[in-house]
């Protein structure tokens, strides 16, 4: 028996259960949470060798990668969706819709709202949360209302119609924007959405204005862009940041003025999943998982992996991951390999995850940055980074070859179109 009849029923009365798969006694216990692109990857590859649980808050996976492409009404948005229960079903995993509540670790198990379940292998990829208090404080009510007027649309559950309709409705006056401090998931994201909005301004030739808030350094490529193309509609206020909101009286106080707002996408500072800072998987003075560069193990317990955007700092020479869809996928077959490894007395020397990523610098006409990411050991054991951006004045689709790709591995043949 894998769970206990008091398990078992409380898995079955959740919202969304895979139906049962036979479990074999002796297949060692893995569980996934998350199923986003780190766990989705993790959980299919290890189902081949153990029987793995995929716990996952949400009924249905959302893809934020290319979203803002939809956002811009290039994309149908089909393949932004799919169905937890179907993949579980095909790829021979079995899936639970559950918030995870903790992790005890001398006990092996997971407390989940679907009740406490036991792993021997335990991959967290639960992507990232938002800090508010950075700009709220204790104010908690200013805070959700910040959340529910301006929300980010940047972390997993967050409804891209929102956004969409937002924008639709969009009709004139001030719309703020501002950027998360790096590290934060995705970094060309933001500036690409400013892209979305400038270009929308422009073209319904609204009375209206992009103030984009950003504390970053600025970003040499979108900083061209938004000179040469969107002069009348974005201010782009890079090394500026965000140092309090007002929701309910639509101010914001910058470093050195105040604007008044009509409309706002609030992107506060981003951290490791809330699970993983509950649970203690955070580094010391760190809000990112503290975790093995090479293979992802915690640091605390190798039956524990974090993987995905949660991952902290893994390299003196260049700090973080690029924090991005196809990075996380990567650790998660990294993670797979070496659980699969360990189990057959042979840990793997693990391999070197990679990333590529599509982002509109300009829709009209369409011109794309593709940023690619490599490593390699160094003499000493550090890794190098190596990144090479390239601008493409003639896309013809390779983002969207790209999705098919990236999806293609996490949900198998029945998600090519
Ligand atoms: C606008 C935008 C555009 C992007 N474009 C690209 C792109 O072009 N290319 C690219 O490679 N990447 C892109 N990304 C980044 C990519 O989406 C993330 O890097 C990726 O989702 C990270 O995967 P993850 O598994 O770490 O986290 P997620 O995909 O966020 O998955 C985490 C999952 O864990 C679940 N979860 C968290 N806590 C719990 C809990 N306690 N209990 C149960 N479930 C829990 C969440 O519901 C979620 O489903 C983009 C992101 C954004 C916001």
């Amino acid at each position: 028996m894998l769970f206990t009849r008091r398990q078992f029923l409380l898995a079955a009365s959740c919202t969304i259960c895979a139906p049962a798969i036979h479990a074999t006694p002796s297949r060692p216990k893995v569980i996934v949470v998350g199923g986003g692109w780190g766990g989705l990857i993790a959980a299919r590859q290890l189902a081949a060798r153990c029987d793995v649980l995929l716990i996952e808050r949400n009924a249905g996976f959302v893809s934020l990668a290319l979203s803002n492409r939809w956002l811009a009404g290039l994309d149908d948005g089909r393949r932004l969706r799919q169905d937890y229960r179907a993949a579980a079903e095909s790829l021979g995993y079995r899936f639970v819709q559950a918030e995870v509540q903790g992790i005890e670790r001398e006990r092996r198990q997971v407390v989940t709202s679907a009740g406490a379940l036991p792993y021997d292998w335990l991959v967290v990829s639960a992507g990232i949360s938002e800090d508010d208090n950075a700009l709220f404080g204790e104010d908690r009510t200013a805070a959700a209302k910040t959340r529910q007027l301006f929300p980010s649309a940047y972390t997993a559950g967050s409804d891209p119609d929102l956004l969409k309709r937002k924008l639709a409705e969009f009709s004139g006056g001030e719309f703020l924007m501002t950027v998360p401090p790096a590290p934060y998931r995705c970094p060309p994201a933001p500036y690409e959405r400013a892209v979305i909005i400038a270009q929308s301004i422009k073209s319904r030739r609204l009375p209206a204005r992009l103030t984009l808030v950003d504390p970053n350094a600025p970003w040499p490529g979108y900083q061209r862009v938004f000179s040469e193309f969107f002069r009348d509609q974005v201010n782009y206020l890079p090394n500026t940041r965000l140092r309090q909101l007002d929701p309910a009286r639509r101010v914001a106080t910058l470093d050195i003025d105040e604007i008044r707002f009509n409309e706002a996408i609030i992107m506060p500072p981003q951290t490791a999943a809330t699970l993983c800072r509950q649970a203690g998987l955070t580094g010391r003075d760190s809000v990112w998982a503290a975790v093995d560069p090479r293979n992802f193990a915690f640091s605390g317990d190798d039956r524990i992996f974090v993987i995905g955007d949660s991952v902290g700092a893994v390299s003196p020479l260049f700090g973080h991951y690029p924090k991005t869809g196809q990075m996380a996928s990567r650790m998660g077959q990294i993670v797979a390999t070496e659980i699969i490894g360990r189990l057959d007395g042979k840990p793997p020397d693990p391999a070197l995850p990679e990333s590529t990523c599509f982002a509109y610098l300009n829709l009209d006409p369409p011109q794309v940055t593709r940023i690619e990411t490599r490593y390699r050991k160094r003499g000493d054991g550090a890794l190098v980074q190596s990144i090479s951006q390239n601008r493409e004045n003639n896309p013809q689709g390779e983002d969207d070859v790209w999705l098919n790709a990236r999806h293609s591995e996490l949900f198998g043949p029945a998600a090519r179109l």
